[in-house]
């Protein structure tokens, strides 16, 4: 269980994120959503321990992993990441990267758990290659599966099928979440795309300049909207 409490930061004055409060319980998938610079990465980044925040906790399972004085590092706190700028390590080859979260593991262990992740994102025969030799889409598959590989407790991505085309989108959208649901895991996902949202949230946490206006179940949000700017997010919806 992932729980956001009081979270606020602010670049340069202004104010970015303004006391943001979300659980994400294990086995929920929780969407972040809302408009341009409204504030989902910014989030997202302080639940994963890569920015810290002014004010506000970050608890998983209960226990804070960071304040405003100081916060434990991603490795050491159960999180899976993806995000579009938390690449792959260049000079390791794909299965290796896959294996990266698996350190401890005996070796022909983390063999199989790597080659079972890669034919799940559709990129079996992909171990021996190296990120530069793969197109954008590969590589956010060979993150997918570096980030799922080690079961984590909580996975935070940011937009991770954006780039992806419409058919790939779909399979690894639904390969993802159906290793997610199985796994138990809290999910806080970042999304722009309503639609997106809708298709696989079981909350919507509907943001707008730093603020989290709104959370529900996918039918309520859409269906009772807080406001009209919010009814109107939803519009090109169909
Ligand atoms: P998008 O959908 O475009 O990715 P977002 O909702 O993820 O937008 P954030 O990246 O969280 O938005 O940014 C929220 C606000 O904070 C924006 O106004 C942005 O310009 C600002 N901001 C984010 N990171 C920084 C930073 N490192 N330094 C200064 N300002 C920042
Ligand atoms: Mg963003």
């Amino acid at each position: 269980r992932l729980a956001l409490e009081a979270v606020s930061r602010a670049f340069d004055g202004t104010a970015a994120v303004r006391e943001v409060s979300l659980t994400v319980e294990a086995g929920e998938v929780v969407c972040l959503l809302g408009p341009s610079g409204c504030g989902k990465s910014t989030s997202l980044r302080i639940a994963a321990g890569v920015e810290r925040q002014d004010a506000g906790r970050v608890l998983i399972d209960g226990q804070p992993v960071s304040d405003d004085r100081g916060h434990a590092p991603p490795e050491g706190r159960s999180v899976g990441l993806m995000f579009q700028d938390y690449a792959l390590f260049p000079h390791l080859t794909v299965a290796e990267n896959v294996a990266f979260g698996l350190r401890g593991r005996r070796a022909r262990d983390r063999q199989a758990v790597v080659a079972d992740y890669l034919l799940r994102v559709g990129l079996k025969g992909y171990g021996e290659k190296y990120p530069h030799q793969l197109s954008g889409g590969e590589q956010q598959r060979v993150a997918l599966a570096r980030a799922l590989a080690p079961r984590p407790r909580v996975m935070l991505m940011d937009e991770p099928f954006s780039g992806l085309d419409t058919r790939l989108r779909d399979e690894v959208r639904e390969e993802t979440l159906s290793i997610l649901k199985r796994e138990g895991t809290a999910v806080l996902m970042v999304t722009h795309e309503p639609d997106e949202a809708m298709r696989m949230a079981d909350r919507i946490a509907l943001m707008r300049e730093g603020r989290i206006v709104q959370v529900g179940a996918p039918y309520h949000v859409y269906n009772y909207p807080v406001d009209r700017k919010a009814a109107a997010f939803f519009s090109d919806l169909n």
